[in-house]
């Protein structure tokens, strides 16, 4: 391959990505219908064999950075589980195959991540259908944009802690007894922790939740040999975005301010 993440490259040149138009999607949003493509690194990331024999789960793993992670970390040699919700069938099929072409175990495992039930369930298929586990990544989250407090609902209040705080718990706790000392637990948090828009007040506030758990439990969980990092990206082109988590006329100005210029790609958060 002549082109890949190691190429040496001038990052405020890279991704001249037209502008994106007006667009809006119900519900999760799907990357078949996000314009223009986002990249996950399908063309361009080289494995080298770091994750070797690792056993993944991987959750929002259909589209965005999710999906950037499980193409990584096929490539890289691990065996992964795919979680999403069953609307987004469609993206996971995608991933699926290019899990598969790298060579990899791919195991699609659909479910809203907001129940109990089935994030705790999830975790059980993972080590059942791995043969064990000791990498969580755990992307889901949900971003809805408010002009108002007084415009989000209860139950979109709710929604959103479940997905990005609940899940996260959930998933981690019922992980735990499954993970040697060597695994990593890797959270998303977001630049929204630090630096709150006014339109994301709910949204900005899981994700400085994320971090104060994700800082609390690595240092619960070093002694036991289990890293836990965060990691906390600025704007990237998703489909998180065209699905209401910013208003679509935003979205042609979309990552213009960041200091590079320009959104982020998802293929550029996923190197392990
Ligand atoms: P995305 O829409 O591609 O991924 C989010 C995924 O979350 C969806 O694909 C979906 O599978 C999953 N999800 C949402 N609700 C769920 C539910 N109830 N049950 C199961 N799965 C559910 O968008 P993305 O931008 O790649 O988002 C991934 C993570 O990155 C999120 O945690 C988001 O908050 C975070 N993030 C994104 C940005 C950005 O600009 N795109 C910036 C900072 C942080
Ligand atoms: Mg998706």
């Amino acid at each position: 391959m002549s082109n890949d993440q190691y190429t040496f490259a001038n990052p405020a040149e890279q991704y001249q990505m037209r502008q994106p138009e007006e667009q809006y999607q119900e519900g999760p949003g799907l990357d078949q219908k996000l314009s223009p493509k986002a990249d996950h690194g399908e063309q361009s990331y080289r494995g080298t064999g770091r994750l070797s024999g690792r056993k993944a789960l991987i959750t929002g793993a259909d589209s965005g950075i999710g999906r950037a992670v499980a193409i990584a970390y096929a490539r890289e040699g691990a065996d992964v589980v795919l979680s999403y919700l069953p609307d987004e069938q469609p993206d996971a099929d995608e991933v699926a195959e290019l899990v598969r072409a790298a060579g990899r175990k791919a195991v699609l495992a659909p479910g809203d991540i907001a129940d109990e039930k089935y994030a705790r369930a999830l975790v059980h298929t993972a080590a059942k259908e791995l043969g064990g586990l000791d990498l969580v990544v755990n992307v889901a989250g949900r971003q809805q944009t408010a002009e108002r407090l007084e415009d989000i609902t209860s139950e979109s209040f709710d929604q959103t802690m479940r997905t990005n705080i609940h899940a996260m718990f959930w998933v981690i706790q019922e992980a735990l007894p499954h993970l040697p000392a060597g695994s990593s637990i890797i959270n998303t948090s977001s630049v929204q922790a630090y630096s709150p828009s006014p339109t994301l007040v709910d949204y900005a506030t899981t994700k400085a939740a994320i971090n104060t758990f994700s800082k609390a439990l690595a240092q619960q969980l070093a002694p036991r040999g289990i890293r836990v990092n965060v990691v906390a990206p600025g704007p990237i082109w998703t489909p998180l975005q065209a699905a209401g988590g910013q208003p679509p006329e935003a979205l042609p100005e979309f990552g213009q301010q960041t200091p590079l210029g320009r959104p982020g790609q998802p293929a550029e958060l996923a190197p392990p």
